[in-house]
């Protein structure tokens, strides 16, 4: 469906999230993100989840969707690993709908994926420090998202004869663990 141009976007900040060549998974975390439906600790502590809303990697500031993703000091370290327009420009955001209104007029479309995935990533890292007290670095965390991208384009680029499944079945297996690992703590609270 076409749209036209100009469209406020404002009105539906996730509109350019469905177009984005990634995988679902981190679509519908980006989304989550939007819609502030992330289980951080802030969002737990306001149900009562959490005893308290302070973010489980600086520890000093309550975790909010765009805390996390953005403005800890650990996130940062990740996004100063990228020349991003967005990271310098030093605009401060109210909201994680707010940065990726920022990042949908900012960036093309490859720019925007690298960032989604980013911060699904970011996301994971969080994870992976709470429940097995593991915290990967920036390097290690930018390359790493980096490979999901170059896996997602070689899935879908047109294959030569015979090379349809291995791309396909490596890229399930990848996804099979991820998704398992994802919703089990997005489903949380
Ligand atoms: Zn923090």
């Amino acid at each position: 469906m076409g749209e036209p141009s100009g469209v406020n976007q404002s009105i539906s900040p996730w509109k350019s999230v469905w177009k984005l060549g990634v995988v679902g998974k981190v679509k519908f975390f980006i989304w989550k993100a939007i819609s502030n439906l992330l289980p951080t600790k802030g969002n737990l502590y306001k149900k009562k989840s959490a005893e308290n809303p302070l973010c489980p990697v600086c520890n000093k500031v309550e975790e909010t969707v765009l805390h996390g993703l953005w403005e800890c000091v650990a996130a940062r370290e990740v996004w100063g690993e990228r020349d991003s327009q967005v990271s310098k420009s030093g605009k401060v955001f109210e909201n994680f709908a707010d940065l990726w209104m920022e990042f949908s007029s900012k960036l093309d479309e490859r720019g925007l994926e690298l960032v989604s995935v980013i911060c699904y990533r970011l996301w994971l890292r969080r994870n992976d420090l709470i429940f097995r007290n593991f915290f990967c670095g920036p390097k290690h965390l930018i390359k790493a998202a980096c490979t999901d991208i170059t896996d997602f384009s070689m899935a879908i680029v047109e294959p030569k004869e015979g090379e349809i499944q291995v791309h396909l079945q490596s890229k399930e297996g990848k996804a099979e663990t991820n998704i398992a690992y994802g919703n089990l703590h997005l489903e949380q609270g």
